[in-house]
């Protein structure tokens, strides 16, 4: 059973009040304060199953450098990588970086799926090739009976296959002037997948930079934000030292991202010492808070009686810690009704890849938020992270980025 209290919170050695402070794995105090706020206690309610016994498991890698069980391996794998932990822990334990260190130390073989997945993240162009078969499979009507046969499911691809959506073909341009006077010049960063599959978030940010007076560069040389390769023990040093090179050549006072998963992964590029890293992060910011702080006084939104939910992604929340700008930046729009989803502090299971990797805990935490969106009687649910969009969304719940609402309530004259 659980020992909750088993032992006393006492401030570990060598904490401070000022500056970053990242305990080691050993550091734990083994409070129990993290176990009611993971989702996977919630789900198996066993011990083996907290950040707890996690955080021991990656002592025994990182600290007392003793191979794992694959029972342990099993439950470390488990992790959804919200990092609700984090938020609630005394000793301030840097879990997300500890996980990920201690994913880089074991063993990690990917599956031939997996193999895939990571090296079309790598390859912008093969992914570009990828995207018209796509759409012709989507429109071909072999979709369902495809699944039918049960081909899909023997080839691990069903759950992949249940997330695709018609991509866009056509690359964005470049560079986005603002048609209104000139206030500055910002980059917005895409990623990997989101210029085919979340094209209308991306093109919503676009609207609004250029009509708050911002024109807008999109390199092409960008690419993913490594955060899939580095959460499974992949190096995504390759994919960061690009994105950092690519960014810091751009005369910009800002690099912007619109999905607070990726803009988890990019707010810690600083993670080292470097000085490239720290200039990138430096730059960095959330669509969200840019919009609300450059706000203009004189741009006035169409009123709308929309009944809102707002989701909070993990990423927003635990990471990025700035959930409460979306509210702000809703109140933009005059009659609109907004609040809070039910259980927000609760992972709704996407996890990146782990709604692929772990489909059973996933549709578990996914049923939880649905019974939560459902109880909302929300005309529609606004989430800032587009893979939990994805996941959450089916035919019968809306789930969509806050832009994609405020840039619909722009004058036409504001457009360009
Ligand atoms: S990870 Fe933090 S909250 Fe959890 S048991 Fe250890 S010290 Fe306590
Ligand atoms: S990151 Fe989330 S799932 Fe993983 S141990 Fe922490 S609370 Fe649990």
């Amino acid at each position: 059973m659980f020992e909750y209290m088993d032992m006393d919170v006492t401030e570990p050695e060598g904490r401070t009040d000022s500056g970053p402070y990242i305990p080691d794995a050993g550091e734990c105090i083994r409070c129990g304060m993290c176990v009611s706020s993971c989702p996977t206690f919630r789900l198996f309610q066993t011990d083996e199953e907290t950040p707890r016994r996690r955080i021991r498991t990656i002592s025994k890698i990182l600290v007392e450098k003793l191979p794992i069980t694959a029972e342990e391996k099993f439950h470390l794998d488990n992790c959804v990588q919200c990092r609700a932990c984090e938020m609630v822990c005394p000793s301030k334990m840097a879990y997300g970086q500890l996980f990920d260190d201690a994913q880089a130390q074991i063993s990690n073989k990917p599956i031939w799926l997996a193999k895939l997945a990571f090296w079309l993240i790598e390859n912008k162009q093969w992914r570009s090739r990828l995207m018209p078969l796509l759409a012709a499979y989507l429109k071909s009507g072999l979709q369902q009976p495809l699944r039918r046969s049960g081909l899909l499911n023997k080839l691990r691809l069903a759950d992949a296959e249940s997330l695709i959506r018609t991509p866009a073909l056509t690359p964005l341009a470049g560079f986005y002037p603002s048609s209104i006077t000139k206030r500055g010049r910002v980059a917005l960063f895409t990623g990997c997948i989101a210029e085919h599959f979340d094209r209308e978030t991306l093109l919503a940010a676009i609207r609004l930079l250029n009509a708050i007076g911002f024109e807008v560069l999109l390199p092409p040389q960008q690419g993913c934000c490594g955060a899939i390769h580095q959460h499974n023990g992949q190096s995504a040093k390759d994919l960061i030292n690009n994105n950092i090179k690519t960014f810091n050549a751009l005369d910009v006072e800002a690099v912007l991202y619109t999905a607070s998963g990726c803009g988890a992964m990019l707010s810690e590029y600083d993670r080292s010492d470097d000085d490239a890293g720290k200039r990138f992060s430096g730059r960095l910011s959330d669509v969200n808070d840019f919009l609300l702080k450059h706000w203009p006084d004189d741009l006035q939104l169409k009123s709308s009686n929309l009944k809102v939910a707002v989701h909070e992604p993990c990423s927003q929340r635990n990471v990025l810690k700035n959930q409460q700008v979306v509210y702000a930046l809703l109140q933009k729009i005059s009659g609109i009704s907004i609040e809070a989803l039910a259980d927000n502090h609760i992972c709704c299971g996407s996890g990146g890849s782990y709604m692929l990797t772990h489909p059973e805990n996933t549709a578990h935490l996914k049923a939880l938020k649905q019974q939560a969106i459902i109880a909302a009687h929300a005309d529609v649910v606004v989430s800032s992270n587009f893979g939990c969009a994805l996941f959450l969304a089916d035919e019968s719940i809306k789930v969509e980025h806050p832009l994609l609402l405020l840039s619909r309530q722009l004058y036409k004259a504001a457009l360009n």
